[in-house]
């Protein structure tokens, strides 16, 4: 998808990557809403959590065990740290292009608003 700003992300044709490997991209959200929120986003686009099926199991745990290794990076770790997806409209969804929220470095509250 050429006009989805997440792909762009990926494709670093715009911002910059603090992860990637072949399967996954991960870059700072521009809107942190922790000392750490980093967003992981799969190279493919996809559009929502809704849309994966079977063939993406090994895309999904690949995006947390790498979520884990960004987390132990950046320090947050053992503190604890929250790994959120927003699917549709009612979970706040607003950029079409599945990514998972890292949030850490500060207490988390529950339940989520
Ligand atoms: P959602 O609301 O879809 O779950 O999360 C979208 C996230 O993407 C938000 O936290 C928002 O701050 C972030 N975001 C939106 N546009 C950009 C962008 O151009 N660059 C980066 N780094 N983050 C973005
Ligand atoms: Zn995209």
């Amino acid at each position: 998808m050429t006009d989805c700003i997440f792909c762009k992300i990926a494709r670093k044709e715009m911002g910059s990557l603090i992860y990637e490997d072949e399967l996954v991209a991960a870059f700072d959200d521009v809107n942190p809403q922790a000392p750490v929120h980093v967003l992981i986003v799969p190279k493919n686009h996809v559009e929502r959590l809704l849309d994966v099926g079977d063939d993406d199991k090994l895309l999904l745990g690949h995006i947390l065990v790498v979520a884990n290794k960004i987390a132990r990076e950046r320090g947050v770790a053992e503190a604890g740290y929250r790994v959120v997806v927003n699917c549709n409209r009612e979970a706040g969804q607003s950029v079409w292009h599945l990514h998972f929220h890292l949030l850490g470095g500060r207490k988390m509250g529950w339940p989520p608003g």
